[in-house]
């Protein structure tokens, strides 16, 4: 199944929990069959000359879900597996995010097709500017606010915006975000998302009452959203025990070192590497393997579908915290519920970027910028809000954490798209 089609499974499962609050059912049920398919989608084949003259084309998409809470908001991602299904799906997950966040966006998502790591900088950069070309006829402050996503970050995004305000002939930062600082990015931007998770971990602990020296961590991934959970949850006191590249995993029972991984990770390039040149230090462990762990906590932060009905009965941690997009399958969220493991799903979980990312496109229309530690605190009260009510919703109505986070967000979606009479 594909990943589009999971989201609308997830969106099916709790459309019956909305009937009590709407007395309309007849437009609750066009609202929610709008929300089931992206206003726009947008694809073009970009053509790019290479180092050795030759040109190479690449398909590419922006998918704008639904702007009925505010201008559509959602990464660019660089992948050779990305496709209209992908796109379509993380636009979807990112008017949901964005909701349970309260933040006043709605969804969107991009991506190329390509493998970034066949092509140099100077080919990166004349792709990252051809699309935003192709862009730059729909995003902008009011209209739709793309960032990074896998394989992208701060440098392809100032690429983009110069190319966007080359087009228009004006300086418009608010257009994209996860800018380098200089260009007006926001402190606390790149190291948001698993620094919203480490709260998420940090509230979790604090229902469940463990503290975090008990509590072992596996982590799935180990870019940007794997490495700074990672990194700030093993500095809160959690032992980080393994994580994951695609080459592999890295285990120590009594917990890893995370500034020292990731010194090697950036001198040798991959895990694989690290634990061959390292001899003993570390077991270097397959990554389905890191999935089967017996820790308290599994983080997957890598790519969707990563825990499917063919590997969740193996499952034995006792929670999840989703940090990548879409990690479980609705057939593996069945399997995890029913041996009673809780799933906090990744609309709440990864939710700090999107929430940071609105900080510096509120920072960027001021024309002012915040200091790190208001950035932190406001995230920290934002996913607080959060997660205490998914959590109430949890309990009042007896569901997954999921089913919760959606019917808070599916709610708050309806409502907006009938206030515009949108349905
Ligand atoms: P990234 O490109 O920086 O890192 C991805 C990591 O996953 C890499 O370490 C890669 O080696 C690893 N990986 C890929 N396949 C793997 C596999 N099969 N097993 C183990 N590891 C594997 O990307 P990122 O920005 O860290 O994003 C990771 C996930 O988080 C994605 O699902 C993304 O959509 C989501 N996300 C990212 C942000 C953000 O701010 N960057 C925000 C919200 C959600």
């Amino acid at each position: 199944m594909g990943a589009f089609a999971n989201v609308l499974k997830q969106i099916d499962e709790v459309a019956v929990f909305l009937e009590d609050d709407f007395e309309d059912k007849k437009a609750l049920k066009s609202a929610l069959k709008n929300l089931k398919k992206p206003q726009k989608v947008h694809k073009t084949t970009l053509k790019i000359k290479l180092d050795n003259g030759k040109t190479r084309t690449f398909k590419a998409f922006r998918s704008q879900h639904n702007n009925s809470r505010g201008p559509y908001k959602g990464g660019i991602r660089f992948h050779p597996n990305v496709s209209e299904d992908e796109v379509k799906a993380l636009s979807t997950w990112m008017s949901i995010k964005n909701a349970v966040v309260g933040v006043a966006y709605g969804g969107g998502k991009g991506g190329i097709v390509v493998d970034p790591k066949e092509l140099s900088e100077a080919e990166l950069e004349r792709l990252s500017r051809a699309y935003a070309r192709f862009l730059s006829k729909f995003v902008g402050p009011w209209i739709d606010i793309p960032a990074p996503d896998v394989n992208t970050g701060g440098r392809e995004m100032a690429w983009m915006l110069d190319e966007y305000e080359k087009v228009h002939k004006q300086s418009t930062p608010a257009t994209f975000t996860g800018k380098p600082i200089e260009l007006g990015g926001s402190l606390g931007r790149t190291e948001a998302t698993g620094r919203g998770g480490s709260y998420v971990l940090e509230f979790d602990s604090a229902l469940t009452g463990v503290t975090p020296v008990k509590t072992s961590v596996a982590v799935q991934g180990f870019g940007n959203v794997g490495y700074w959970f990672s990194k700030l949850a093993s500095d809160m006191g959690y032992r980080i025990v393994a994580v994951s590249d695609s080459s592999g995993a890295l285990y120590v029972k009594k917990g890893l070192n995370i500034d020292k991984v990731k010194e090697d990770k950036d001198k040798y390039g991959s895990f694989e590497k690290i634990a061959k040149v390292s001899k003993d230090k570390y077991k270097l462990i397959d990554n389905e393997d890191l999935l089967g762990l017996g820790v308290d906590i599994l983080v997957p932060a890598a790519l969707e579908n990563a825990i499917t009905k063919k590997n969740a009965g193996g499952i034995k941690a006792k929670t999840i915290i989703e940090m990548a997009n879409g990690p479980v399958t609705p057939e593996a969220d069945t399997i995890l519920e029913k041996n009673k493991i809780e799933v906090i799903p990744d609309v709440l979980s990864n939710a700090g970027g999107v929430t940071v990312s609105y900080f510096e496109w509120v920072q960027n229309l001021h024309g002012y910028s915040w200091k790190e530690d208001r950035v932190n605190s406001e995230l920290r009260e934002m996913m607080k809000k959060a997660f205490d009510s998914i959590f109430e919703i949890k309990k009042q109505k007896n569901v997954t954490w999921r089913k919760a986070a959606y019917i808070l967000a599916l709610k708050r979606l309806v409502t907006a798209m009938m206030l515009r009479g949108r349905c």
